[in-house]
Protein backbone atom coordinates (compact mmCIF):
# COMPACT_ATOMS: atom_id res chain seq x y z
CA UNK A 1 0.00 0.00 0.00
CA UNK A 2 0.83 3.46 -1.16
CA UNK A 3 -0.35 6.14 0.36
CA UNK A 4 -0.83 8.88 -1.96
CA UNK A 5 -1.45 12.34 -0.94
CA UNK A 6 -3.71 15.05 -3.04
CA UNK A 7 -0.70 17.35 -2.09
CA UNK A 8 0.20 18.67 -5.93
CA UNK A 9 3.17 19.46 -4.58
CA UNK A 10 4.14 15.84 -4.18
CA UNK A 11 5.25 15.81 -8.01
CA UNK A 12 7.74 18.24 -7.52
CA UNK A 13 9.43 16.04 -5.12
CA UNK A 14 12.65 15.56 -7.44
CA UNK A 15 13.35 19.39 -7.28
CA UNK A 16 12.02 20.57 -3.96
CA UNK A 17 13.33 19.89 -0.29
CA UNK A 18 10.68 17.54 1.39
CA UNK A 19 8.83 18.85 4.13
CA UNK A 20 5.48 19.10 5.94
CA UNK A 21 3.82 19.92 2.92
CA UNK A 22 5.90 17.82 0.45
CA UNK A 23 6.35 14.81 2.50
CA UNK A 24 8.67 11.86 1.58
CA UNK A 25 7.33 8.21 0.91
CA UNK A 26 9.25 6.25 3.52
CA UNK A 27 9.81 2.72 3.15
CA UNK A 28 9.17 0.48 6.10
CA UNK A 29 11.77 -1.69 6.88
CA UNK A 30 10.66 -3.09 9.61
CA UNK A 31 6.93 -2.98 11.71
CA UNK A 32 6.56 -4.88 14.95
CA UNK A 33 5.41 -5.41 18.53
CA UNK A 34 7.42 -4.46 21.47
CA UNK A 35 5.07 -6.08 23.63
CA UNK A 36 4.97 -9.63 24.60
CA UNK A 37 1.85 -11.86 25.65
CA UNK A 38 -0.46 -10.57 27.88
CA UNK A 39 0.31 -7.50 27.77
CA UNK A 40 -2.68 -5.33 27.38
CA UNK A 41 -0.95 -2.50 25.18
CA UNK A 42 0.27 -2.94 21.99
CA UNK A 43 3.44 -0.55 21.09
CA UNK A 44 4.46 -0.55 17.34
CA UNK A 45 8.78 -0.10 16.60
CA UNK A 46 8.91 1.08 13.35
CA UNK A 47 12.08 1.39 11.15
CA UNK A 48 11.48 3.69 7.98
CA UNK A 49 13.81 3.94 4.88
CA UNK A 50 15.02 7.75 4.57
CA UNK A 51 17.13 6.68 2.08
CA UNK A 52 17.05 9.27 -1.10
CA UNK A 53 15.13 12.01 0.87
CA UNK A 54 17.88 13.97 1.91
CA UNK A 55 16.21 14.57 5.20
CA UNK A 56 18.22 14.39 8.43
CA UNK A 57 17.74 14.81 12.17
CA UNK A 58 19.48 14.99 15.16
CA UNK A 59 18.24 13.50 18.75
CA UNK A 60 15.28 15.29 20.19
CA UNK A 61 13.78 15.59 16.92
CA UNK A 62 10.28 14.34 15.53
CA UNK A 63 8.80 12.48 12.55
CA UNK A 64 6.11 13.82 11.44
CA UNK A 65 3.42 10.98 9.48
CA UNK A 66 0.72 11.87 7.15
CA UNK A 67 -2.20 8.96 7.81
CA UNK A 68 -4.96 8.05 6.05
CA UNK A 69 -8.29 6.96 7.67
CA UNK A 70 -9.77 3.29 7.84
CA UNK A 71 -10.84 2.13 5.21
CA UNK A 72 -13.51 0.70 6.86
CA UNK A 73 -14.52 3.95 8.30
CA UNK A 74 -14.86 5.46 5.54
CA UNK A 75 -17.16 2.91 3.75
CA UNK A 76 -19.18 2.93 6.73
CA UNK A 77 -19.68 6.67 5.98
CA UNK A 78 -20.60 6.12 2.38
CA UNK A 79 -22.88 3.33 3.13
CA UNK A 80 -24.80 5.27 5.90
CA UNK A 81 -25.41 8.19 3.15
CA UNK A 82 -25.45 5.94 0.21
CA UNK A 83 -22.71 8.62 -1.12
CA UNK A 84 -21.50 8.16 -4.69
CA UNK A 85 -17.74 7.56 -3.64
CA UNK A 86 -16.59 8.65 -6.91
CA UNK A 87 -18.13 11.95 -6.96
CA UNK A 88 -15.37 14.66 -7.23
CA UNK A 89 -15.83 17.13 -4.40
CA UNK A 90 -13.87 20.08 -3.63
CA UNK A 91 -11.85 20.06 -0.64
CA UNK A 92 -9.35 23.20 0.33
CA UNK A 93 -8.97 26.85 -0.41
CA UNK A 94 -7.62 26.01 -3.48
CA UNK A 95 -10.49 24.46 -5.23
CA UNK A 96 -8.55 21.19 -5.59
CA UNK A 97 -10.99 18.57 -6.68
CA UNK A 98 -11.01 14.47 -5.60
CA UNK A 99 -12.90 11.57 -5.40
CA UNK A 100 -15.08 11.32 -2.51
CA UNK A 101 -13.74 8.30 -1.09
CA UNK A 102 -10.35 9.77 -1.52
CA UNK A 103 -11.26 13.08 0.07
CA UNK A 104 -12.55 10.93 3.20
CA UNK A 105 -9.69 8.40 3.21
CA UNK A 106 -6.56 11.38 3.27
CA UNK A 107 -7.63 15.02 3.27
CA UNK A 108 -9.98 15.05 6.34
CA UNK A 109 -10.55 13.98 9.55
CA UNK A 110 -13.86 11.85 9.70
CA UNK A 111 -13.02 10.74 13.58
CA UNK A 112 -12.94 13.54 15.16
CA UNK A 113 -16.10 15.92 15.74
CA UNK A 114 -16.19 19.53 17.33
CA UNK A 115 -18.87 21.95 18.50
CA UNK A 116 -18.39 23.94 15.19
CA UNK A 117 -19.11 21.12 12.87
CA UNK A 118 -22.29 20.30 15.02
CA UNK A 119 -23.49 23.71 15.22
CA UNK A 120 -23.05 24.01 11.15
CA UNK A 121 -24.86 20.55 10.36
CA UNK A 122 -27.67 21.12 12.42
CA UNK A 123 -28.65 23.73 9.26
CA UNK A 124 -28.83 20.51 7.43
CA UNK A 125 -31.54 18.65 9.32
CA UNK A 126 -34.85 19.29 11.29
CA UNK A 127 -33.94 16.16 14.19
CA UNK A 128 -35.10 17.86 17.35
CA UNK A 129 -31.97 16.48 18.85
CA UNK A 130 -29.82 18.25 17.06
CA UNK A 131 -31.31 21.89 17.01
CA UNK A 132 -32.15 21.18 21.07
CA UNK A 133 -28.04 19.95 21.25
CA UNK A 134 -27.02 23.61 19.57
CA UNK A 135 -29.07 25.81 21.36
CA UNK A 136 -26.72 28.09 23.49
CA UNK A 137 -27.34 26.67 27.07
CA UNK A 138 -26.43 23.40 26.25
CA UNK A 139 -23.48 23.86 25.59
CA UNK A 140 -21.83 21.91 28.44
CA UNK A 141 -23.97 18.93 26.48
CA UNK A 142 -22.35 19.54 23.24
CA UNK A 143 -19.07 19.68 24.36
CA UNK A 144 -19.88 16.33 26.05
CA UNK A 145 -21.70 14.79 23.03
CA UNK A 146 -18.69 15.46 20.91
CA UNK A 147 -16.12 13.25 23.23
CA UNK A 148 -15.36 9.78 22.10
CA UNK A 149 -18.26 10.32 19.01
CA UNK A 150 -17.06 10.81 15.22
CA UNK A 151 -18.83 12.03 12.14
CA UNK A 152 -20.45 8.80 11.75
CA UNK A 153 -21.97 8.90 15.06
CA UNK A 154 -23.37 12.32 13.97
CA UNK A 155 -24.66 11.08 10.76
CA UNK A 156 -26.77 8.01 12.45
CA UNK A 157 -27.97 10.17 15.50
CA UNK A 158 -29.16 12.96 13.93
CA UNK A 159 -30.90 12.01 10.18
CA UNK A 160 -32.86 13.12 8.00
CA UNK A 161 -30.01 15.12 6.14
CA UNK A 162 -30.96 17.44 3.72
CA UNK A 163 -27.39 17.99 2.31
CA UNK A 164 -24.89 17.09 -0.55
CA UNK A 165 -21.92 15.11 0.50
CA UNK A 166 -20.23 18.65 -0.69
CA UNK A 167 -21.68 20.65 2.15
CA UNK A 168 -20.54 17.76 4.89
CA UNK A 169 -16.85 17.26 3.67
CA UNK A 170 -17.14 21.72 4.14
CA UNK A 171 -16.79 20.95 7.68
CA UNK A 172 -14.85 19.41 8.34
CA UNK A 173 -11.33 20.01 9.45
CA UNK A 174 -8.41 19.16 6.75
CA UNK A 175 -6.14 15.80 8.57
CA UNK A 176 -3.32 16.95 10.65
CA UNK A 177 0.02 15.10 10.56
CA UNK A 178 1.26 13.46 13.59
CA UNK A 179 4.53 13.61 15.54
CA UNK A 180 6.42 10.87 16.91
CA UNK A 181 9.40 11.38 19.10
CA UNK A 182 12.68 9.89 16.58
CA UNK A 183 13.72 6.85 18.53
CA UNK A 184 16.87 6.45 16.16
CA UNK A 185 20.58 8.18 15.78
CA UNK A 186 21.30 9.11 12.40
CA UNK A 187 24.85 8.43 13.06
CA UNK A 188 23.92 4.50 14.13
CA UNK A 189 21.46 3.71 11.56
CA UNK A 190 22.90 5.80 8.47
CA UNK A 191 19.52 6.68 6.17
CA UNK A 192 16.99 5.89 8.56
CA UNK A 193 14.45 6.48 11.39
CA UNK A 194 13.08 4.23 13.77
CA UNK A 195 9.79 5.15 16.08
CA UNK A 196 7.55 3.91 18.88
CA UNK A 197 4.32 4.31 18.84
CA UNK A 198 1.77 3.49 20.57
CA UNK A 199 -2.14 2.08 19.51
CA UNK A 200 -4.71 4.08 20.42
CA UNK A 201 -7.72 1.79 20.95
CA UNK A 202 -11.32 2.32 22.86
CA UNK A 203 -14.46 1.63 23.45
CA UNK A 204 -17.04 4.64 23.21
CA UNK A 205 -20.47 4.67 23.15
CA UNK A 206 -20.96 0.81 21.77
CA UNK A 207 -18.78 1.21 19.11
CA UNK A 208 -14.45 0.29 19.19
CA UNK A 209 -12.63 3.51 18.22
CA UNK A 210 -8.96 3.67 16.59
CA UNK A 211 -6.82 6.44 16.71
CA UNK A 212 -6.14 7.05 13.20
CA UNK A 213 -2.50 7.41 12.35
CA UNK A 214 -1.38 4.51 15.40
CA UNK A 215 -3.81 1.98 14.31
CA UNK A 216 -2.89 2.73 10.67
CA UNK A 217 0.84 1.84 11.49
CA UNK A 218 -0.04 -1.37 13.87
CA UNK A 219 -2.96 -2.61 11.46
CA UNK A 220 -2.62 -1.59 7.78
CA UNK A 221 0.92 -0.44 7.23
CA UNK A 222 3.20 -3.52 6.29
CA UNK A 223 7.11 -3.98 5.67
CA UNK A 224 7.86 -2.98 2.25
CA UNK A 225 4.75 -0.43 1.73
CA UNK A 226 5.41 3.39 2.57
CA UNK A 227 4.63 6.50 4.81
CA UNK A 228 4.55 9.81 4.02
CA UNK A 229 6.94 11.65 6.78
CA UNK A 230 8.69 14.79 7.00
CA UNK A 231 11.07 15.70 9.88
CA UNK A 232 10.10 18.20 12.55
CA UNK A 233 12.93 19.79 14.38
CA UNK A 234 12.96 19.94 18.07
CA UNK A 235 15.06 22.76 19.50
CA UNK A 236 14.09 23.07 22.83
CA UNK A 237 15.06 18.87 23.31
CA UNK A 238 18.38 17.92 22.18
CA UNK A 239 21.16 16.54 23.92
CA UNK A 240 23.80 18.50 25.77
CA UNK A 241 26.68 20.17 23.23
CA UNK A 242 28.91 18.49 24.87
CA UNK A 243 29.13 14.54 25.18
CA UNK A 244 31.12 14.72 28.57
CA UNK A 245 27.98 16.45 30.58
CA UNK A 246 25.44 13.65 32.34
CA UNK A 247 22.58 12.95 31.12
CA UNK A 248 18.98 11.81 33.11
CA UNK A 249 16.49 10.64 31.54
CA UNK A 250 12.54 9.97 32.30
CA UNK A 251 10.96 8.22 29.71
CA UNK A 252 7.91 5.85 30.49
CA UNK A 253 5.69 4.12 27.95
CA UNK A 254 6.39 5.27 24.14
CA UNK A 255 8.40 8.53 26.39
CA UNK A 256 11.28 6.01 25.89
CA UNK A 257 11.75 6.82 21.78
CA UNK A 258 13.71 10.12 22.28
CA UNK A 259 16.00 8.18 24.83
CA UNK A 260 17.07 5.26 22.93
CA UNK A 261 17.92 8.07 20.11
CA UNK A 262 20.11 9.48 22.74
CA UNK A 263 21.73 6.78 24.07
CA UNK A 264 22.66 5.22 20.36
CA UNK A 265 23.89 8.49 19.60
CA UNK A 266 25.98 8.37 22.76
CA UNK A 267 27.36 4.88 21.97
CA UNK A 268 28.43 6.20 18.31
CA UNK A 269 29.97 9.47 20.29
CA UNK A 270 31.88 7.95 23.21
CA UNK A 271 31.84 10.88 25.27
CA UNK A 272 32.54 10.93 29.18
CA UNK A 273 28.75 12.30 29.89
CA UNK A 274 27.22 8.94 32.11
CA UNK A 275 23.53 8.66 31.34
CA UNK A 276 20.70 7.43 33.73
CA UNK A 277 17.47 5.95 32.62
CA UNK A 278 14.47 6.38 34.08
CA UNK A 279 11.73 3.35 32.65
CA UNK A 280 8.13 2.28 33.85
CA UNK A 281 5.12 0.63 32.43
CA UNK A 282 2.38 -2.11 33.48
CA UNK A 283 4.79 -5.12 33.27
CA UNK A 284 7.94 -6.22 33.69
CA UNK A 285 7.19 -9.70 31.66
CA UNK A 286 5.57 -8.33 28.46
CA UNK A 287 6.09 -4.37 28.46
CA UNK A 288 10.13 -3.92 29.14
CA UNK A 289 10.61 -2.20 25.51
CA UNK A 290 13.71 -2.35 24.21
CA UNK A 291 14.82 -4.18 27.31
CA UNK A 292 17.53 -6.31 25.99
CA UNK A 293 19.03 -3.45 23.96
CA UNK A 294 18.84 -1.23 27.13
CA UNK A 295 20.48 -4.20 29.27
CA UNK A 296 23.55 -4.49 26.74
CA UNK A 297 24.18 -0.61 27.15
CA UNK A 298 23.71 -0.93 30.43
CA UNK A 299 26.87 -3.76 30.40
CA UNK A 300 28.93 -1.74 27.82
CA UNK A 301 28.73 1.43 30.15
CA UNK A 302 27.06 3.23 27.88
CA UNK A 303 24.20 3.33 30.20
CA UNK A 304 25.57 3.74 33.58
CA UNK A 305 22.00 3.38 35.67
CA UNK A 306 18.86 2.09 34.44
CA UNK A 307 15.85 2.33 36.51
CA UNK A 308 12.41 0.99 36.56
CA UNK A 309 9.10 1.11 37.26
CA UNK A 310 6.43 -1.08 36.79
CA UNK A 311 2.97 -0.09 38.14
CA UNK A 312 1.13 -3.59 37.84
CA UNK A 313 3.74 -6.36 38.93
CA UNK A 314 2.91 -5.64 43.02
CA UNK A 315 0.45 -4.76 45.25
CA UNK A 316 1.50 -1.07 45.41
CA UNK A 317 1.33 0.82 41.90
CA UNK A 318 4.89 1.74 41.42
CA UNK A 319 5.86 4.85 38.80
CA UNK A 320 9.10 6.60 37.54
CA UNK A 321 8.12 9.32 39.81
CA UNK A 322 8.74 6.90 42.90
CA UNK A 323 12.18 5.40 41.73
CA UNK A 324 13.44 9.16 41.36
CA UNK A 325 12.28 9.91 45.07
CA UNK A 326 14.02 6.62 45.88
CA UNK A 327 17.37 7.64 44.04
CA UNK A 328 16.92 11.38 45.52
CA UNK A 329 20.28 11.53 46.97
CA UNK A 330 22.35 10.69 43.89
CA UNK A 331 20.01 12.39 41.48
CA UNK A 332 20.79 15.59 43.27
CA UNK A 333 24.26 14.81 43.13
CA UNK A 334 24.57 14.58 39.49
CA UNK A 335 22.41 17.63 38.77
CA UNK A 336 25.14 19.02 41.00
CA UNK A 337 27.02 18.16 39.11
CA UNK A 338 25.63 19.96 35.83
CA UNK A 339 23.47 16.55 34.64
CA UNK A 340 20.82 17.73 32.03
CA UNK A 341 17.38 15.86 33.14
CA UNK A 342 15.07 15.02 30.44
CA UNK A 343 11.19 13.98 30.46
CA UNK A 344 8.96 12.50 27.86
CA UNK A 345 5.84 10.61 27.55
CA UNK A 346 2.26 11.49 28.94
CA UNK A 347 1.63 15.05 29.32
CA UNK A 348 -1.68 14.46 31.87
CA UNK A 349 -0.15 12.67 34.78
CA UNK A 350 3.63 11.73 34.25
CA UNK A 351 5.12 14.96 33.67
CA UNK A 352 3.71 16.91 36.41
CA UNK A 353 3.90 13.81 39.06
CA UNK A 354 7.94 13.75 37.83
CA UNK A 355 8.17 17.63 38.44
CA UNK A 356 6.71 17.00 41.48
CA UNK A 357 9.44 14.35 42.45
CA UNK A 358 12.21 16.66 41.27
CA UNK A 359 10.85 19.61 43.26
CA UNK A 360 10.67 16.86 46.70
CA UNK A 361 14.09 15.98 45.63
CA UNK A 362 15.46 19.52 45.38
CA UNK A 363 13.94 20.76 48.33
CA UNK A 364 15.24 17.57 50.62
CA UNK A 365 18.88 16.60 49.32
CA UNK A 366 19.37 20.54 48.84
CA UNK A 367 17.56 21.44 52.11
CA UNK A 368 15.95 24.00 50.46
CA UNK A 369 12.21 25.37 51.03
CA UNK A 370 9.90 24.68 48.44
CA UNK A 371 9.86 27.61 47.07
CA UNK A 372 13.70 27.89 46.81
CA UNK A 373 13.33 24.03 45.20
CA UNK A 374 10.94 25.75 43.06
CA UNK A 375 13.56 28.48 42.20
CA UNK A 376 16.39 26.07 41.20
CA UNK A 377 14.28 24.08 38.86
CA UNK A 378 13.43 27.20 36.96
CA UNK A 379 17.33 28.38 36.75
CA UNK A 380 18.00 24.60 35.43
CA UNK A 381 15.31 25.12 33.05
CA UNK A 382 16.72 28.66 31.92
CA UNK A 383 20.00 26.71 31.67
CA UNK A 384 18.63 24.44 29.15
CA UNK A 385 19.12 21.54 31.94
CA UNK A 386 15.28 20.76 32.39
CA UNK A 387 13.80 19.89 29.00
CA UNK A 388 10.37 18.38 28.75
CA UNK A 389 8.63 16.48 25.19
CA UNK A 390 5.68 15.99 26.83
CA UNK A 391 1.90 15.30 24.52
C1 LIG B 1 5.95 16.12 19.93
C2 LIG B 1 5.13 14.85 20.02
C3 LIG B 1 5.78 13.64 20.08
C4 LIG B 1 5.04 12.47 20.16
N1 LIG B 1 5.70 11.28 20.22
C5 LIG B 1 5.01 10.12 20.29
C6 LIG B 1 5.69 8.87 20.34
O1 LIG B 1 6.92 8.79 20.32
N2 LIG B 1 4.94 7.76 20.39
C7 LIG B 1 3.55 7.79 20.41
O2 LIG B 1 2.92 6.73 20.46
N3 LIG B 1 2.90 8.97 20.36
C8 LIG B 1 3.57 10.12 20.27
N4 LIG B 1 2.90 11.31 20.19
C9 LIG B 1 1.42 11.28 20.09
C10 LIG B 1 1.00 11.12 18.60
O3 LIG B 1 1.36 12.29 17.89
C11 LIG B 1 -0.49 10.90 18.41
O4 LIG B 1 -1.19 11.89 19.09
C12 LIG B 1 -0.98 9.54 18.85
O5 LIG B 1 -0.31 8.50 18.16
C13 LIG B 1 -2.49 9.40 18.57
O6 LIG B 1 -2.70 9.63 17.22
P1 LIG B 1 -3.75 8.79 16.40
O7 LIG B 1 -3.89 9.40 15.04
O8 LIG B 1 -3.47 7.34 16.50
O9 LIG B 1 -5.07 9.03 17.23
P2 LIG B 1 -6.20 10.12 16.91
O10 LIG B 1 -7.05 9.64 15.82
O11 LIG B 1 -5.58 11.45 16.80
O12 LIG B 1 -7.02 9.97 18.23
C14 LIG B 1 -6.46 10.37 19.46
C15 LIG B 1 -7.57 11.09 20.18
O13 LIG B 1 -8.57 10.15 20.54
C16 LIG B 1 -9.24 10.59 21.68
N5 LIG B 1 -9.24 9.53 22.67
C17 LIG B 1 -8.23 8.71 22.99
N6 LIG B 1 -8.60 7.86 23.96
C18 LIG B 1 -9.90 8.15 24.21
C19 LIG B 1 -10.88 7.62 25.11
N7 LIG B 1 -10.56 6.61 25.92
N8 LIG B 1 -12.11 8.15 25.10
C20 LIG B 1 -12.42 9.15 24.28
N9 LIG B 1 -11.55 9.71 23.41
C21 LIG B 1 -10.32 9.21 23.40
C22 LIG B 1 -8.50 11.79 22.21
O14 LIG B 1 -9.20 12.93 21.82
C23 LIG B 1 -7.17 11.72 21.49
O15 LIG B 1 -6.59 12.99 21.29
C24 LIG B 1 3.62 12.51 20.15
C25 LIG B 1 2.98 13.74 20.09
C26 LIG B 1 3.71 14.89 20.02
C27 LIG B 1 2.98 16.20 19.94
Amino acid sequence: MHLILENPKNAKSDVMPFSRTNPFQAKVLKNNNLNGTGSSKETRHIELSLKGSGLSYVPGDALGIMPANDPELVASLLKEMEWNEEAVVTVGKQGEELPLKQALTTYFEITLLTKKILQQAAAFTENEGLQKLVLVENTAQLKEYCYGRDLLDMLRDFGPWKASAQEFVSLLRKMTPRLYSIASSIAANPDEVHLTIGAVRYTAHGRDRKGVCSVLCAERVQEGETLPVFVQANKHFHLPESQDQDIIMVGPGTGIAPFRSFIQERAVNKGAGRSWLFFGDQHAASDFLYQAELEKYQQDGVLTKLDTAFSRDGAQKVYVQHKILENSKELFEWLEKGAYFYVCGDKEHMAKDVNEALISVIEKEGSMTRDAAEVYLKDLQKQGRYQRDVY
